[in-house]
């Protein structure tokens, strides 16, 4: 019976592979299965190490603002400072922070938007009673 043809599933190679003798056989060669699986988990440390950054980044422009001791921003200014948020943790609720901000925290810092004023309210986590 003829094996039905598969693909190399590198994509950068895309090869067919007519002849083999695994049914789960998945690449054409060595060095795709290789390249490949090297070239995904550089892809995930990529975003690990992005996310990361974009954190700390997000983390000391809102510090400035804690050391300053400036409570709320506006959120368009937060955004010209380089602030991010597509890097931002978890999404939390809780009505002793803000009746109905969600906040996140980084480290010693949560902040949440208030969607009514646009603005970014900054405290420290040290700070809440
Ligand atoms: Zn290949």
């Amino acid at each position: 019976m003829k094996k039905p043809v598969k693909i190399c599933k590198n994509p950068d190679c895309g090869v067919e592979i007519v002849d083999y003798k695994s049914s789960k056989r998945e690449y054409c060669s060595d060095y795709c299965r290789n390249h490949h699986g090297h070239k995904r988990r550089c892809e995930e440390n990529f975003e690990f190490i992005a996310q990361k950054k974009g954190l700390a980044n997000n983390y000391k422009i809102l510090k400035r603002y804690i050391d300053a001791g400036v409570v709320r921003e506006d959120f368009d200014k937060l955004l010209k400072f380089g602030f991010d948020p597509k890097y931002l943790p978890q999404k939390y609720i809780d009505r002793t922070f803000s009746p109905n901000i969600a906040f996140h925290i980084i480290k010693d810092i949560i902040f949440g938007l208030d969607p009514v004023t646009n603005q970014v309210i900054i405290n420290s986590v040290n700070n809440e009673k």
